[in-house]
């Protein structure tokens, strides 16, 4: 029989609390009349706009996935993969409260247009995440774009992680992405990553392994960023539609960052750290308070761990020979020196 998965995380250490389910019951009836609203504004906007119907509607126990393609197979993992996540991530303070609503969309465009007509994003945030394919998990939507049907297993990975977003939105408030992206990011990634080894150990393994090597060659060109500045959302967004490294090289910084303060300090700081943001402490005062480490101190720690893991873990064979050929270099050095002398 499987073993029965831990609810993870940062989800669960409050859950019994009434305080926060009976505000959690409040926002769930303003989130209502909001999606009533939505539902609406869904109706009318292909109507209004002459955008692609929706094509077909489909039911799974926990999921309406409201299709504007005709990809089954898309389809089809999406209702598995959100079963496993809520499965696999539990269901806290009555979160999701009711059936997931998702929105699965021809293309980038059509995507960006839903993204206004039913979340209201400002059209510049709307193609930023259509760029990416897939919208956080907002007011119990998810919207994705069909060209994320080649994505194989990574699709089970990024729903898993959107999952974990809605979570961890509804524990510790929109401050989260708003204004602690990379803690946001990283955590997703992170349980994500936690969560599907159980299903694709192998595919997970590598997953995590490239973003340690993604972020070990960023930090060898002096491309890593400084944390604060991938803290605004806005800065996180401006880099998925500027550049496709720098998107890349954030997410991997995050996830690793994540994953270092977890390993290092412990699951429990780690939720603590979030409380505090959740409270209204910035990144940088949350973690000097809880882990004692000033900004430059997380900083350079971090660098140092990820450098001594690329050199020593993933990439050994090359640290040894360029350690070789140091040794027969300083060699030959020693050695003209001393023929130099003796003549
Ligand atoms: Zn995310």
């Amino acid at each position: 029989m499987e073993a029965r998965v831990p609810i993870p995380i940062a989800f669960e250490r409050e859950a019994e609390s009434d305080i926060l389910f009976q505000r959690a019951r409040v926002r769930l009836t303003i989130s209502f009349a909001a999606r009533a609203i939505s539902l609406l504004l869904v109706m009318l906007w292909p109507a209004c706009s002459g955008a692609q119907q929706i094509e077909a509607v489909f039911e799974t126990s926990f999921a309406r996935i409201h299709s504007y393609s005709q990809h089954k197979e898309l389809v089809k993992a999406t209702g598995e993969s959100l079963e496993f996540a809520r499965q696999s991530l539990g269901n806290p303070a009555g979160f999701p409260p009711r059936k997931i609503e998702v929105y699965l969309y021809e293309s980038e465009q059509q995507m960006a247009e839903g993204l206004m007509a039913i979340l209201d994003y400002p059209r510049k945030d709307a193609e930023a995440v259509a760029k990416a394919g897939f919208s956080p998990f907002t007011g119990n939507t998810l919207h994705i774009n069909s060209r994320a049907e080649k994505w194989g297993r990574l699709f089970w990975h990024v729903v898993v992680h959107e999952y974990a977003h809605g979570m961890a939105e509804e524990r510790y408030g929109p401050v989260l992405p708003h204004s602690a992206r990379w803690v946001y990011e990283g955590l997703g990634e992170f349980e994500a990553n936690r969560t599907l080894r159980r299903k694709f150990e192998a595919f997970e393994e590598a997953y995590a392994t490239s973003r340690f090597k993604v972020v070990f060659k960023a930090l060898l060109f002096f491309k890593l960023f400084q944390f604060k500045n991938i803290l605004a959302q806005d800065d996180w967004f401006a880099n998925i539609a500027n550049s496709r490294e720098r998107w890349d090289i954030q997410y991997a910084q995050a996830y690793t960052a994540v994953d270092y303060l977890i390993t290092n300090y412990g699951f429990d700081n780690f939720a603590a750290l979030l409380t505090e943001v959740k409270n209204g402490r910035s990144v940088e005062e949350a973690m000097q308070k809880i882990f004692g480490l000033s900004p430059l101190r997380f900083e350079l720690r971090y660098y140092a761990f990820m450098l001594l893991r690329g050199l020593f873990g993933f990439y050994v064979h090359y640290t040894l020979a360029l350690a070789a050929l140091g040794f027969l270099l300083s060699l030959t050095v020693l050695l003209l020196v001393k023929r130099r002398r003796s003549l």
